[in-house]
């Protein structure tokens, strides 16, 4: 009776043991990591074997990129990599200039492969390593690759595919930005007819990451930098376990730049392009009250989208208000900072503003007090367009601005900000534009072979 051990004992002598560790495994779980070892290393045997074969094929050889003269077989030459499986071993033919032109050794097959001649990893192994290094520290991603594949790789070797990957991102985002100045905006994103008709929601805020003072060297002070983050997404509706229907983001997209709301505008306004700004129903922007993402609203949004001004920090102004005038601690600032915040939830923002205006009007009202009644006053005037929550509500729109808050959670809090962080400028945009790539959906077009540049 034929027997899948037997023959895959006969394969090659490097499997005997790793058969024998199958087969006398005392439990499952210890027979079914034999068993994952063993497969690793047929696999392993499989793909050198397909590559001897092709190495065999006859070679086209070039010509030398420097005199022109086709290139000459100087024999096999050993070539391993290390992949996802493991290492891998293989011979393939390397020619050389007859003229002794010095352009090193030339691997056909290498190229054909798409190797590059000093490369010592394989592209999925490193898009693997990126992966884990999107969400978990560098160590931690070590420590997964050596537990769930058995390889063997350096946080330095991570970290620096972290930034060769990063690196392609953001060249990509330059190419971007630069074709968008050039009045060649980018092509939208395909969307399905039931998510075109959806809301499409804009929102952004700044968020501080920790730096080191100098590159290369942990020493000094941490530097705090502010990075703007921004989300576009389309509100949809599901339907919760209650059976009620409740709001739900979808297609969300991240925009985010270590530096000011100048480096936002532009990153902003290309993704929101690519989310169908022009395009869609309605459109809106929330955000509390910085003055700097309010002007980026004016400049770019206000003609395509409803501004809201973030319920809960209007709110909190109207307490700050009420704190200043009767004393935070009293029953009365209590009282009237509840009925202003009922009136400003229900649609009588001219009455709330009116009720402000009357009360810069007491004589007996101390400068402290006017000072911030008066800023409160102006806030909610300038935001008069923004404020119409009742309506907002019964539009079915979001009274605040927690989705980016979420999405500053979890693009910079959750992986920039561990205990013991802290960043060089370099090393944090890599690593940014490879979480935004994965978040994107954008993450394996930065693996995928380069479109030569001759076709
Ligand atoms: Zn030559």
């Amino acid at each position: 009776m034929p027997c899948l051990a037997d023959s895959i004992r006969h394969i090659d002598s490097s499997l005997q043991e790793l058969v024998a560790a199958v087969e006398q495994a005392p439990s499952l779980a210890l027979m079914i990591l034999a068993a994952g070892q063993l497969a690793r290393q047929l696999a392993v045997l499989l793909v050198q074997e397909v590559l001897t074969q092709r190495a065999q094929q006859p070679t086209e050889w070039p010509t030398c990129p420097r005199c022109g003269a086709r290139l000459r077989s100087k024999g096999f030459v050993p070539r391993q990599l290390t992949t996802l499986l493991g290492i891998v071993h293989w011979e393939r033919r390397v020619g050389r200039c007859p003229q002794g032109c010095k352009i090193g050794q030339v691997a056909p097959l290498d190229e054909a492969l798409g190797l590059t001649p000093h490369q010592q990893t394989s592209v999925e192994l490193k898009q693997a390593a990126c992966a884990l290094a999107v969400f978990v520290p560098f160590e931690t991603a070590v420590a997964l690759l050596n537990r769930l594949l058995a390889l063997p790789v350096s946080p330095s070797a991570i970290w620096h595919w972290v930034q060769e990957a990063g690196e392609r991102a953001m060249q990509r985002l330059h190419r971007e930005l630069e074709q968008l100045a050039d009045g060649q905006p980018p092509a939208a994103e395909p969307l399905d007819e039931k998510t075109s008709a959806q809301p499409l929601l804009i929102g952004a805020d700044g968020v501080m990451v920790p730096f080191r003072r100098e590159n290369g060297t942990p020493k000094g002070r941490t530097v705090w930098r502010e990075v703007k983050v921004a989300i576009l997404a389309r509100l949809g509706q599901r339907t919760a376990r209650s059976g009620e229907q409740v709001a739900h983001l979808e297609r969300r997209r991240l925009v985010a730049v270590l530096g000011d709301i100048d480096a936002l505008r532009p990153r902003l306004w290309l993704e929101a392009v690519r989310q169908g700004v022009c395009q869609a129903k309605v459109v809106v922007w929330l955000s509390d009250g910085g003055r700097g993402f309010w002007n980026l609203y004016a400049e770019c949004f206000a003609r395509y989208a409803l501004g809201i001004l973030d319920f809960y920090h209007a709110a909190q102004n109207l307490w700050k208000g009420a704190a200043a005038w009767l004393d935070g601690r009293t029953t009365q600032a209590r009282t009237w900072f509840d009925t202003m915040r009922h009136g400003l939830r229900h649609g009588e923002s001219n009455r709330v503003l009116d009720e402000l205006a009357r009360t810069l009007q007491l004589e007996d009202l101390p400068a402290s007090a006017r000072a911030t009644l008066q800023q409160v006053y102006n806030y909610l005037h300038t935001h008069r367009e923004h404020i119409d929550y009742e309506k907002f509500k019964e539009l079915g729109l979001p009274l605040g601005s927690g989705l980016v808050e979420s999405a500053c959670k979890w693009l910079i809090q959750q992986r920039f900000k561990g205990v013991g962080m802290r960043w060089s400028e370099e090393g944090f945009n890599h690593l940014l534009h490879l979480r935004l790539a994965w978040v994107n959906g954008r993450f394996d077009t930065l693996f995928a072979p380069e479109p030569s540049p001759n076709c």
